[in-house]
């Protein structure tokens, strides 16, 4: 968000300062509208070491606001983006197999389609450790990375990915461009949720696009978030929750048009791919698929206020009975771990209120999450090999996004008469 829109910052615990936000991210008309308050809460991954336990988490208010004029939902506090990509952020650098599949099979769709070949150049922003980017790479097509984080950076460019680290937007793009550098495809999945100032980041895509090239923006949608009380995927670290609406009416401000909307159930508790073009160059018709999609979310009311106060009443449900059964379970002296320490799951915890006294410990395998605590809840994480050591009555899933990998890794703990709790859409046992 660019200075003018920023109101004045307030102080917090811990010396954080949240911004709260004065105009909309998209289209600067009006503050977004609040509709679902989940208290005020710790950055979801900023983990706490053994060590920092004396000193209390800072938490900053986290509340969903819908913009009235343009549709976009997004936070109605901000932290500074460097509060967020500190040096402590977790690193996340193995994929699940099934990511892998679905960009490769992206990229080929997107070679056969765009007609590329020699010459032909494909950009990714936030490009990570290049994975991507290597399947064009592979089949002879020239790439740029683009990653500002710099060990995601370091490791494309001893994969061969070139890459460069910086964050971007039309500043950026304007100095590629004079540098004569024009992108026939633009890759964005799972960035454009980060992104502090929206406009400039899509205004660089339409600036480095070439004539006849195509965007291609992948995150999970507002729709299924709303379907399937995904609320725990709210935290500060993502600013913006997206309809195909909502990106619709952002593109066009900057002169993209979208030309295709794909939906991907299974990704993040539901993913949407939307593809751009040059409104004025581009030569695309767009797929039926567009005006599908638009007018599906109207019906299902994503762009009315109305339905994202149902939404918040569908949280409060999901949040009481969650309690409910966990605190039950801990009556009748069954023991409960959880499992991953995802960011949701701190959204999940710190917003229903559920901390140590019902939730004895998470696993994770990630040795970078491990001997640290969940912020706010202040849950020990530890490797998962203690499940078969300790067998722990329940196993609630925090990453239930991969909830079938999971209880797949889980099934001696299963065998030996472990059950598992999904939290969403509504609190299950399994
Ligand atoms: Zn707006």
């Amino acid at each position: 968000m660019s200075e003018d829109q920023a109101a004045p910052t307030s102080p917090i615990a811990g010396g954080l300062a949240a911004t709260v936000v004065a105009a909309c991210r998209s289209c600067g008309v009006a503050p977004p509208r609040p509709f679902l308050s989940l208290g005020s809460t710790p950055i979801a991954n900023r983990l706490v070491r053994a060590d920092a336990l004396a000193a209390p988490d800072p938490a900053v208010p986290l509340e969903g606001g819908f913009c009235e004029t343009c549709t976009l939902v997004q936070l109605t506090h901000e932290l500074p983006a460097e509060e967020i990509f500190d040096a402590d952020y977790p690193y996340f650098s193995s994929y699940s197999d099934y990511l892998v599949k679905h960009s490769e099979k992206h990229v080929i769709e997107l070679i056969d389609q765009r007609r590329l070949g020699p010459g032909s150049l494909a950009v990714e922003v936030a490009s990570n450790d290049g994975y991507l980017l290597k399947a064009f790479i592979d089949r002879g097509i020239d790439v740029l990375g683009i990653e500002p984080t710099p060990g995601p950076a370091a490791a494309a460019r001893a994969a061969g990915v070139p890459t460069r680290e910086e964050f971007f937007g039309a500043e950026m793009a304007r100095r590629l461009v004079a540098e004569g550098i024009r992108a026939d495809v633009i890759i964005a999945n799972n960035v454009m949720a980060h992104v502090p100032d929206l406009n400039s980041f899509v205004e660089g895509l339409a600036i480095l696009l070439a004539d006849d090239g195509v965007v291609s923006v992948e995150n999970p949608g507002i729709g299924p978030l709303l379907e399937h009380t995904e609320f725990d995927t709210i935290y500060h670290e993502h600013f913006c929750y997206f309809s195909t609406t909502a990106v619709e009416a952002l593109m066009r401000r900057h002169g993209l048009r979208l030309v295709d909307v794909q939906q991907f159930p299974e990704i993040h508790g539901g993913t949407l791919r939307w593809r751009m073009q040059r409104a004025d160059t581009g030569t695309d018709t767009p797929t039926p698929e567009v005006a599908r999609v638009l007018a599906a979310e109207q019906a299902a009311g994503l762009t009315t206020f109305e339905r994202y106060e149902t939404f918040a009443g569908d949280v409060a449900t999901v949040q009481r009975e969650l309690v409910e059964l966990l605190t039950s379970l801990a009556a009748d002296g069954r023991t409960i771990a959880g499992y991953a320490a995802a960011a949701k799951g701190a959204t999940l915890l710190n917003s229903s209120g559920v901390d140590h006294s019902l939730v004895s410990y998470i696993v994770d395998r990630n040795v970078h999450k491990q001997d640290k605590y969940v912020p706010g809840a202040r849950i020990p994480i530890l490797d998962p090999a203690v499940l078969l050591e300790r067998q722990p009555d329940y196993l609630l899933l925090l990453a239930w996004n991969v909830k079938t990998e999971i209880m797949a890794q889980q099934a001696e703990y299963a065998r030996r008469g472990g059950r598992f709790i999904v939290p969403v859409p509504h609190p299950v046992v399994l």
